[in-house]
């Protein structure tokens, strides 16, 4: 079965309506969109979303900015979903990230960073069910 992840256009970027911008890239990739939907995560949404990050300095500034503003949450999937979308996405830090990249082309900087993606099938089982349901996906 084809491996699935899941993406958030962040708040950054929905602000400056990029959210389409973004969703042609994913397309252009090969990757299917098969759930998406728009949320306004509160701060503790947004620090269990971000569970794994609590013992680091940035995890206050991230869930204040992840909750600060309505994201685009989607499930992707392909034959190599997660790395499929990480490669797409660039480097945390934008001045790291290779030309081409979403981050390279429209992060603001390392937290403001436009979109989030799993880093590996068993975290993006987790975040998929953080945000959806069986019946909000599609095969
Ligand atoms: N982040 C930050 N400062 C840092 C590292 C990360 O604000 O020094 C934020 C940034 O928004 C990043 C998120 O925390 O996307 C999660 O960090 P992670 O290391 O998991 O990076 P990612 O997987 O998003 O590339
Ligand atoms: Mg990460």
């Amino acid at each position: 079965m084809a491996q699935q992840t899941l993406a958030i256009i962040k708040p950054d970027a929905i602000e400056r309506n990029l959210m389409g911008e973004i969703l042609k890239r994913i397309e252009a990739t090969g990757l299917r969109v098969r759930a998406l939907k728009m949320v306004h995560m509160d701060k503790e949404q947004a620090k269990g979303f971000y569970a794994v990050h609590s013992d680091k300095p940035f995890f206050d500034s991230l869930t204040d900015y992840m909750s600060s503003g309505p994201a685009a949450v989607a499930v992707l999937e392909a034959e190599n979903a997660v790395d499929a979308y990480r490669s797409l996405m660039g480097a945390t830090k934008p001045e790291e990230a290779e030309v081409g990249t979403i981050r390279k082309e429209f992060a603001l900087d390392i937290e403001k960073n436009s979109v989030h993606g799993s880093d590996s099938p068993e975290n993006a089982e987790r975040e998929i069910n953080y945000f959806f349901n069986q019946l909000e996906i599609v095969n």
